[in-house]
């Protein structure tokens, strides 16, 4: 919830400040698992630093899209800038889903390889170094940041959070391929590309995910039916307020547009049904923040409502 503009600020500052710290952990993760990937003979290292370089390219759209976002409506956009953020993360999702698909094919290749008995170097020890340490970044991040999604009370953190803690996984995977095709001496090669699969096939539920959810936005998809319901009981506690219908939502980028058609009782002055329909405005921007953009289209009640959809 956003009372004011100053919370609203710190809280942006706080989210980009946390964003910009886990950008730089990706750029030195990613150097880290392809020098010792291709050092320390590992697919599923150089898989999950390639992971690292596209999670390097969604916070740089996080930050940049916090960024062009927040840029004030004008002449041209008077909706303001928010779907920007929209389409920066449907290209990169289309980018992910790509990384994952070459990651997928070059690992099925060199397992298939493997199959018919080429042989292989095994993984070194600096590979196995690498993942643990991007574990431990990983999780110090996830924990981190989930605290400052907290404080902030910012969902879009709150989900960035959790992705950390599935790259966690991510290199949990490849270090158990690693470790495997080390140790299991020959025959446990092939865990190295298969640890490399299991982290593309993470990379190309994200992508999905990403696609899916930025394609919505874009789609002019209706808010979730909690926030629908919340806006139904909202404009239902307005005194005066009687039918509504035709309730259409969707959101720009941080801001939420509502449009519904309110019955009010025919008689009221022309004044009286406005005030009604700015008190109900001003609840849902209580609820929703302030700049949530609104319609109310007023309708003569107990006249119209049984002919009127
Ligand atoms: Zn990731
Ligand atoms: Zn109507």
């Amino acid at each position: 919830m956003r009372d004011d503009n100053t919370n609203n600020d710190t809280g942006r500052q706080g989210g980009i400040r946390v964003t910009l710290w886990g950008a730089l952990g990706n750029i030195l993760l990613s150097l880290m698992k392809f020098a010792a990937g291709i050092v320390g003979h590992s697919r599923a290292l150089v898989a999950d630093g390639v992971h690292s370089l596209s999670d390097l390219g969604s916070d740089l759209v996080v930050i940049g899209g916090l960024r062009l976002a927040a840029r004030p409506e004008d002449r041209t956009h008077r909706y303001g800038h928010g779907k920007y953020e929209a389409l920066a993360t449907l290209v990169l999702g289309g980018l992910l889903g790509l990384a994952g698909l070459g990651i997928a094919v070059s690992a099925m290749s060199s397992a298939l390889d493997m199959l018919k008995g080429s042989v292989s170097a095994p993984p070194r020890l600096v590979a196995v170094i690498a993942a643990a340490l991007s574990i431990l970044v990983k999780e110090g991040l996830f924990q981190w940041t989930r605290s400052e999604a907290r404080r902030i009370d910012s969902p879009a953190l709150m989900a960035n959070a959790y992705h950390h803690r599935s790259d966690a996984l991510s290199s949990v995977a490849t270090l158990s391929g690693v470790l495997g095709a080390m140790l299991l001496g020959e025959r446990g090669r092939i865990l190295d590309p298969l640890a490399a699969l299991v982290v593309a096939g993470m990379i190309l539920v994200a992508a999905w995910r990403i696609l899916q959810e930025s394609g919505n936005e874009l789609l002019e998809a209706a808010v979730e039916p909690d926030v629908e319901k919340e806006i139904l009981e909202i404009i239902q506690s307005v005194p005066g307020a009687m039918n509504l219908h035709q309730l259409r939502t969707r959101r720009v980028g941080p801001r939420m547009v509502i449009d519904l058609h309110l019955d009010v009782d025919a008689r009221l002055s022309l004044s009286a049904a406005h005030a009604i329909s700015q008190t109900a405005e001003d609840r849902l921007r209580n609820a929703f923040g302030r700049e949530t953009i609104i319609y109310i289209h007023i309708e003569p009640g107990d006249i119209v409502s049984k002919t009127h959809i």
